[in-house]
């Protein structure tokens, strides 16, 4: 199957959960996460008609945001863990980084903003299940981290994000979901990054506006 087919399949099925849930499917953003896979995919992604993409790593997003400077219209959402001293590099490729987890690397991307002379759109990354182990912030600390990113005027916060624990089973994953929209209400904020090849649907479901799809799209890694 083409990228071109794939996108098409994964947007009927975004269209169709948002009919299950009553929701305009305008308000679902695909995020294609190209992460490890090359610039030419991206290129036929957009060809047809994908426009936000998705990256991890600081050296692939450059590269492949160079390689791929052509393209109108094309931006990306930096979903790695991010470490200070990369993000100069990041704000020059992404438009917006949806893993911010800490007030210092919040404080760092309005700096680097503010020297750019832009305004950075932010995601706060929330680990839903409070596994020590994964990056993003505790549901506990998340007011705290909201009220210090919504001080830095070079900043603009969206939402939040979350990868939730890994689980054989979808359904599994629904009550984390629901843990981060009830998160996002209850600060006021909108976007809801959340959902991934094995659960998006079930994501849009409990109210996902932004969903990261790498392998249904470009296939595994
Ligand atoms: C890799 C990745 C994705 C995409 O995962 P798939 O299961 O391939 O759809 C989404 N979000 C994050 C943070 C990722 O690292």
């Amino acid at each position: 199957m083409t990228v071109a087919h794939r996108l098409a399949d994964v947007r009927e099925r975004i269209d169709r959960a948002c009919q299950r849930a009553g929701r305009d499917p305008t308000s679902v953003t695909l995020v294609a996460v190209s992460k490890t896979h090359p610039a030419e995919l991206v290129r036929e992604a957009w060809a047809a008609g994908q426009r936000v993409f998705g990256e991890n790593y600081v050296q692939e997003l450059t590269a492949k945001a160079a390689a791929l400077g052509d393209l109108d219209g094309l931006s990306w959402h930096f979903i790695g863990h991010l470490q200070r001293n990369k993000v100069k590099e990041v704000l020059g490729a992404a438009s917006t980084i949806e893993t911010i987890d800490s007030t210092r690397l919040a404080a760092e991307v309005a700096k680097r903003a503010e020297q750019l002379g832009k305004r950075v759109a932010v995601l706060i990354e929330v680990s839903v299940a409070g596994e020590k182990q994964k990056s993003g912030v505790a549901p506990a600390d998340v007011p705290d981290l909201v009220e210090s990113v919504r001080a830095f005027p070079a900043l603009d916060l969206r939402g939040l994000m979350t990868v939730p624990p890994l689980s054989d089973d979808a359904e599994a994953t629904r009550p984390h979901f629901r843990t981060l929209r009830t998160l996002a209400r209850s600060l006021g904020l909108d976007d809801l990054s959340m959902g991934m090849t094995a659960d998006y649907e079930i994501a849009i479901e409990e109210g996902a506006t932004l969903v990261r799809i790498g392998t249904a799209l470009f296939g595994a890694r």
